[in-house]
């Protein structure tokens, strides 16, 4: 047993199982910390993700605490000023899990150097994927741009790979504390208490997580294939922010998902959209400048406007299209949004407003809870048409159509849109056809603020520009 203390660096990994990176620290020392660095200016664009972080370093402190293990929050400007300090000190060995992203994956280099260098003891581990970002590649070494052959590729290197031996947390002999001027998990907690709608929906812990996973395998998974489409019904998981967070691992998901004795196409389904997650986080380490910029650079020259109007009334669910503003009205009441209607306000946002996706990616980051840098980017771009294997821009999804084929009785809307609750089905997603003097467009719901056919055409001679 090492007699140093074992420090762990909890990043996105608020789970017992499957955390290889504490549960060694566990098992190599009597006296474990862990710690969470939170940077003030990172989330400063992820409020809603302030009430998750908030909720599980409170819940995982509690797990922990029952282990003889502290969990310590310091927060710090960047990574680097905290690890000159204390890098001054040699009396710990550190342990960590990868986050796949291009800035972690970097600074994880710089620190193992400086470690190695110092003769501090350290390992870091696999995170939360299925495999790792570099074991991944086409015949020729070149990183896959399209996803159905990367996803044939990973699945397959995946099952052929011999498993890691499963270890279990120990029980720490003392509890201690290490770092001074730690800060509360209440302090991460967002200024505006609009997030109080999130504690009625959400529990942000390892144990929700799981049971969730068996339920939605247990009544969900058979019919996802079909289910997945429709936003009125929970046809998914909802797992995204406990994936996010890790207090689900996504072997764990997978190990649970092929347990099943009978596979329908819906456990591939499932696995498969593991897989887009798996691709997602491949591109924005290959290519690390569509995190910023566009990833086909054709789309450089795209003429976007600028429409603070627009923008505003497409964040409040005020375009006067009902499946687009019950989306975004969703998105900020419970800080999620169904997959099928992302793309239905993506496409809104890019085509029929010509609002440059960089703008609608960051109000996704600051209000959904599963925001992950890999799927959004990737999802907008896709969306816009200038991703990697992405959707063509001169496919425009006509959000009418849309409705009435996913959200066939308008349950979704009126749910999100309770104004238009007393529309039929017929007028539901064109409430602009409804003529009834107790619904007055203008004053009970907005006018369309671009009209499909018109927007459609201009978003077609955008594109032709480039
Ligand atoms: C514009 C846009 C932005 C998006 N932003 C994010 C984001 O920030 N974070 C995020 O996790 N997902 C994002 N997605 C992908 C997807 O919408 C969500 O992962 C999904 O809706 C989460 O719900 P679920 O857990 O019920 O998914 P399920 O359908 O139950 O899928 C299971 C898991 O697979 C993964 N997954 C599912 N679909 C996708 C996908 N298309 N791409 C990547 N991973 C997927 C997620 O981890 C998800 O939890 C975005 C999609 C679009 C179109």
């Amino acid at each position: 047993m090492n007699k140093k203390i074992g420090l762990f660096w909890l990043r996105d990994d608020f789970r017992l199982a499957k955390n290889n990176g504490l549960i060694e620290a566990t098992i190599n020392h009597d006296q474990v910390v862990v710690f969470y660095l939170f940077k003030k200016n990172t989330y400063k664009d992820q409020e809603a993700q302030k009430w998750w972080l908030s909720k599980s370093l409170l819940n995982f402190r509690k797990k922990l605490n029952d282990l003889n293990i502290s969990l310590e929050i310091v927060e710090t400007d960047s990574f680097k000023i905290f690890f000159d300090k204390l890098l001054k000190k040699k009396d710990f060995a550190i342990y960590w899990n990868k986050v796949y992203e291009p800035d972690y994956l970097k600074f994880d280099k710089h620190l193992s150097n400086i470690l190695k260098d110092k003769k501090i003891h350290h390992k870091k581990f696999k995170g939360n994927a299925l495999n790792e970002i570099d074991e991944i590649k086409k015949n020729d070494g070149a990183p896959f741009k399209v996803f159905t052959p990367f996803w044939r590729t990973a699945e397959r290197y995946y099952i052929e790979k011999i498993p890691s031996v499963e270890k279990t947390i120990k029980k720490c002999k003392k509890k201690i504390h290490y770092f001074s001027n730690c800060i509360e998990p209440e302090k991460i907690l967002p200024k505006n208490k609009w997030f109080k709608n999130f504690e009625k929906i959400w529990s942000p812990e390892e144990q929700t997580a799981s049971k969730e996973l068996q339920n939605f395998i247990k009544d969900r998974i058979t019919n996802y294939s079909e289910g997945r489409n429709f936003p009125n019904i929970v046809g998914t998981s909802k797992l995204s922010p406990f994936i996010k967070f890790g207090q689900l691992h996504v072997e764990t998901i997978w190990n649970e998902c092929i347990k099943k004795k009978s596979k329908t196409i819906g456990t591939s389904k499932f696995l498969t959209e593991i897989g887009w997650r798996e691709f997602n986080h491949s591109l924005i380490n290959h290519f690390p400048h569509m995190l910023k910029k566009n990833y086909s650079k054709k789309f450089d020259k795209f003429p976007w406007q600028k429409n603070s109007k627009f923008l505003n009334a497409w964040k409040k669910g005020l375009t006067g299209y009902p499946i687009v503003d019950a989306g975004m009205r969703e998105l900020y009441s419970t800080g999620w949004m169904h997959n099928r209607v992302r793309m239905i306000v993506g496409s809104f946002l890019v085509k029929h407003l010509l609002i440059d996706w960089k703008d609608g990616e960051k109000y996704f980051r600051n209000c959904l809870l599963d925001y992950s840098p890999a799927s959004n980017v990737a999802g907008w771009q896709w969306v816009a048409g200038c991703g990697a294997d992405a959707a063509p821009y001169f496919r425009i999804f006509n959000p009418i159509l849309q409705g009435e084929k996913f959200d066939k009785e308008g349950e979704y809307v009126k749910k999100w849109v309770p104004e238009l609750r007393n529309l039929s089905k017929k007028f539901i997603h064109k409430p602009w056809e409804f003529n009834d003097e107790k619904f007055i467009l203008g004053r009970d719901y907005p006018y369309p603020i671009v009209k499909h056919e018109e927007a459609r055409e201009k978003a077609l001679n955008a594109f032709k520009k480039i």
